[in-house]
């Protein structure tokens, strides 16, 4: 019941992104700790930390937004951009990956990362990661700091990790949660939407009501949000396995309008109510 046409859809969404004027996008931060930001700017949410000699970059959207970004980076901090951290492999969270290596900085993620970039024919080795891990790894950011890596369920692809800062309590979820969004599920890429529930139910065991959560895409969120997210998707999964056990097919199933007391504030952006079926239709065991 898995994977399908997504080739053709990633490679429409990529010739979108490559026609897109980056030259008007402008990037943004928001302070979010002593030592944490947030970059805004077009694609995935970048994380910025500054460590006691150097700077962490998790995520870095698209190549053409490198130099504003480095540029944005050095009106917060004097210290250079040394790390890249990748929440998955995704044009919009690794685009910068190659321009920032070439740099001078050390690309790190987990190792289906590195294994579904080389898997795509629009990236080159400089932009792979040199460093990669397999469940989890500790970087040590100096002054009693750490960063953790924790590499979770195939949710959004199966690439998808979570960087958390016990001491900060901050966590990048990457696009494991796309804030007061339906979730993108790249299902050719491992996704799935039970791996999805799962990794969220886990978060929330971890996290707690002060945690800041630095989603994928969307607002700086906070452990309700994560919730609301959670109980959207749990209540549209067994609607939609409900459905398909009946018997519906997948067109019958996203002509039952199942989704819509959330539709006109989840589904209006990239995940539509008739992708988000598909995607749950197609993975949820
Ligand atoms: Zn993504």
């Amino acid at each position: 019941m898995k994977r399908l046409l997504f080739p053709l859809m990633l490679s429409a969404c990529s010739m979108v992104f490559a026609q897109r004027d980056f030259s008007k996008v402008e990037i943004t931060s928001e302070k979010l700790t002593d030592n944490i930001y947030v970059l805004f700017g077009a694609g995935g949410n970048i994380g910025l930390l500054i460590g006691e000699d150097a700077a962490y970059l998790i995520d870095d959207q698209f190549s053409p937004l490198t130099s504003k970004i480095v540029d944005h980076v050095k009106t917060l901090t004097d210290k250079p951009i040394n790390f890249v951290l990748n929440t998955h492999h995704h044009g919009d969270h690794t685009g910068g990956n190659e321009n920032l290596a070439n740099n001078g900085a050390t690309i790190i993620a987990h190792e289906n990362v590195r294994e579904l970039l080389e898997a795509d024919e629009k990236t080159s080795e400089a932009a792979y990661p040199v460093i990669t891990f397999n469940d989890k790894m500790t970087l040590y950011l100096g002054d009693d700091k750490r960063l953790l890596a924790m590499h979770v369920n195939p949710a959004h692809t199966k690439g998808d990790t979570y960087y958390y800062l016990p001491e900060a309590n901050v966590i990048h979820m990457g696009d494991n949660f796309f804030a007061g969004r339906y979730p993108y599920i790249d299902i050719s890429s491992g996704g799935d939407i039970d791996g999805l529930i799962s990794n969220v139910t886990m978060a929330l065991g971890m996290l707690d009501e002060n945690t800041i959560i630095i989603p994928g895409h969307g607002s700086i969120s906070n452990i309700t949000d994560l919730e609301d997210y959670k109980n959207v998707l749990v209540e549209l999964r067994k609607r939609v396995k409900k459905a398909r056990e009946a018997g519906n097919s997948l067109e019958e199933t996203q002509q039952m309008n199942l989704s819509k007391e959330w539709d006109a504030t989840h589904g209006t952006g990239f995940i539509n109510a008739e992708r988000i079926i598909e995607f749950i239709y197609k993975s949820a065991d």
